[in-house]
């Protein structure tokens, strides 16, 4: 028998990733003989952590906090969506070939649409936040046609650069999307608000209107693991359903097992597994 083939997650830091328990339950559930590890580049040494990971014959790796934006740029082929979010969290390697793809913003979409059964079509969408979080979301939720496509974000001057590289010819322009600080939402609802900012890591309240949340909304905390201010907002404001991260961190391992792998896992029970 031959050595199974190897991937990663590489971070810093590290320790706390979830992603070698999940993509080993994938393989363990397809019968695929992987080995899947977790590694920690030093701050200015992803390039060359990378590089070793290539030369001992590593078929591809995840990428975490910070080095979306350098894999983006070590990546020598990348994907529409990759090329939208201007990052990327998942890199292959075939020979010389360094293929970059970002799967979060199709983890989010799937978790959304199939494991919670809210349909994105038609929809009025708010996506808080103009990090890498939310630059990765914008167009697989766009190219889902919702009704209408807010984004807002303490810095409006982050949100119109992200209205404005979407809308632009390369992106298909889409023209459904416009930006917005917290203050001006006054007046407005969604059927959808995705918190996408970081809040949820430091316990801040956003300053979001009461009224912000259509009948029966989502609100969706991008954060997963513990109940967040703006989780608790949502409960007590009037939103129909309250979701976190959980789905679409396990959504985008699965996207980026099935790149890997030409083999799309079950997340259902994987996604059990954790809430347990
Ligand atoms: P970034 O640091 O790139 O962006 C942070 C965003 O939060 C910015 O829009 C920033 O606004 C905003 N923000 C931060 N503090 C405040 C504040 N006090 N008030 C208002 N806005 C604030 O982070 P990421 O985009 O990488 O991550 C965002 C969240 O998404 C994190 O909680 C992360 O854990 C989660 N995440 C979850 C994933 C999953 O699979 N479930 C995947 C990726 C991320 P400004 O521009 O004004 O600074």
């Amino acid at each position: 028998m031959g050595i199974a083939d190897r991937y990663a997650v590489i971070g810093n830091p590290i320790e706390h990733s979830k992603s070698p328990v999940i993509h080993q339950a994938f393989a363990k559930q397809l019968q695929q003989e992987i080995e899947y590890l977790r590694v920690l580049a030093p701050l200015d040494g992803f390039v060359s952590s990378v590089n070793t990971l290539r030369a001992v014959g590593f078929k591809g790796v995840n990428v975490t906090v910070p080095f979306k934006f350098e894999a983006f740029q070590m990546a020598n082929q990348l994907t529409e969506r990759a090329r939208a979010a201007g990052a990327v969290n998942t890199l292959m390697f075939d020979g010389n070939s360094i293929s970059g793809d970002n799967t979060d913003g199709a983890g989010l979409v799937q978790d959304i649409q199939h494991n919670l059964g809210v349909p994105i079509k038609q929809k009025r969408v708010l996506l808080l936040g103009a990090g890498g979080a939310a630059e990765g979301v914008l167009l697989p939720i766009l190219a889902e046609q919702p009704a209408q496509l807010v984004i807002a974000n303490r810095s409006l001057e982050k949100a119109l650069n992200m209205q404005r590289k979407i809308e632009s010819e390369k992106f298909g322009q889409h023209t459904l999307t416009s930006t917005s600080t917290f203050d001006s939402l006054q007046g407005q609802s969604f059927d959808i608000v995705i918190n996408a900012t970081s809040t949820g890591l430091t316990d801040t309240q956003l300053p979001l209107p009461g009224d912000i949340f259509a009948k029966d909304a989502l609100a969706y905390e991008m954060l997963y693991g513990r109940e967040t201010p703006f989780m608790a907002f949502a409960r007590s404001h009037g939103a129909g359903r309250i979701a976190d991260g959980l789905g679409m961190l396990i959504e985008q391992a699965a996207e980026s097992f099935y790149l890997w792998r030409k083999v799309r896992p079950q997340t259902a029970p994987v996604i059990e597994q954790f809430q347990s």
